[in-house]
């Protein structure tokens, strides 16, 4: 079974958001002062795994667990059990999570051992001071340890870097150069207008169009054929041991390409990051509607999925979805 979108897209990845909450505020992410939802809004992770099903039974190979953060869920790893126990009997070949790190020294091995092999983490920094800053108080020295311990337990870890301008612009090849040392491959991302947080998108975007061009007249990059299934461009050079990412959806779409679908922490299925337009999985659940109908409507939100984003971030134009990114998740 494929899931094939109205552009002839196989769409094998599916993003789940399992939270909106975070131990963290981003300042690009979020605002200062955030509602969460309650646990009412949020799907249970019964409701979690039973998508998951669906979707797995229409061909989905990949599941990324996000959030918020998802290591705040509550028994988070009771469902990345559920889940990994579905690998062995059904297309299911990868699980896996974007997390801030901050809880990685608690549940590294725990991961490991429910099959989690690879890992992303976000950091844009690695000053403590400027950490502290862009993620309005948080501790790296959390970060680096949950790092070490995924490390330990041979979880392959790609940093995610969101590019700032003002903040992480002039640090780009201390975290080349940092991520190299470690053997630890390393992604730049550009900011989308996810919502308004305090600060404009504008004094926040950097172009990484730019920042690439700029970099590789110092590392002379070499493009490779390298994908972790997501949108970034791979690139190596004879001067890091890692392979470098750029993922940048304002400065060169890569929508064509796009192979995934999102679940959003209340069960809205959002078939693009950059568009508002959604179908409500929660309502259809809690009203007991079959797996069929499940099924059929996922097959119809396929059949809606728009060409490409609608991001824009610029002196006029100030294109903003009407959600954070902490509700569908990055
Ligand atoms: N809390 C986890 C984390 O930070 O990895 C998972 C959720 S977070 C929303 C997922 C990713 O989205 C992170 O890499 C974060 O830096 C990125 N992100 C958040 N807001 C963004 C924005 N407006 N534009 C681009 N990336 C953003
Ligand atoms: Fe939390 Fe991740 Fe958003 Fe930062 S980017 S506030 S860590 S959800």
């Amino acid at each position: 079974m494929q899931l094939i979108d109205q552009y002839l897209r196989k769409v094998n990845y599916l993003r789940v958001s399992v939270t909106d909450r975070c131990d963290l505020r981003c300042v690009y992410c979020m605002k200062e002062k955030m509602q969460f939802l309650t646990r009412k809004d949020i799907l249970t992770l019964e409701e979690i795994e039973r998508l998951c099903d669906n979707f797995i039974e229409l061909g989905v190979e990949k599941i990324r667990l996000t959030g918020g953060e998802p290591l705040v869920r509550n028994d988070i790893i009771k469902l990345i059990e559920k889940l990994n126990n579905k690998k062995e009997k059904t297309n299911l070949k990868e699980i896996t999570l974007t997390t801030n790190g901050t809880l990685l020294k608690k549940y590294a091995k725990l991961l490991k051992l429910n099959g989690i092999n690879r890992i992303n983490v976000s950091l844009d920094t690695i000053n403590p001071e400027k950490y502290n800053k862009i993620t309005r108080f948080g501790n790296i020295e959390k970060v680096f340890d949950g790092i070490n311990e995924a490390l330990d337990n041979n979880i392959k870890i790609k940093i995610n870097t969101v590019v700032i301008k003002d903040f992480n612009e002039n640090e780009i090849e201390e975290l080349i150069n940092w991520t190299s040392n470690k053997k630890i491959d390393l992604t730049f991302i550009e900011v989308m207008p996810m919502e308004e947080t305090d600060i404009s998108r504008e004094y926040q975007f950097v172009s990484l169009s730019d920042t690439f061009s700029k970099l590789d007249k110092i590392y002379s990059f070499s493009k490779i054929d390298y994908s972790t299934g997501g949108p970034a461009r791979f690139y190596t050079s004879d001067l890091v041991s890692n392979k470098i990412g750029f993922i940048s959806p304002l400065t060169n779409n890569f929508c064509a390409s796009c192979n995934r679908v999102r679940i959003s922490s209340t069960g809205k299925l959002f078939m693009c990051l950059g568009q508002n337009d959604f179908v409500d999985f929660r309502e259809i659940m809690r009203k007991d509607y079959s797996d069929d109908y499940i099924k059929e409507k996922i097959k119809f939100a396929l059949n809606i999925k728009p060409k490409q984003h609608d991001f824009m971030i610029g002196e006029k134009i100030n294109k903003y979805m009407k959600r954070h990114m902490n509700v569908t998740g990055g």
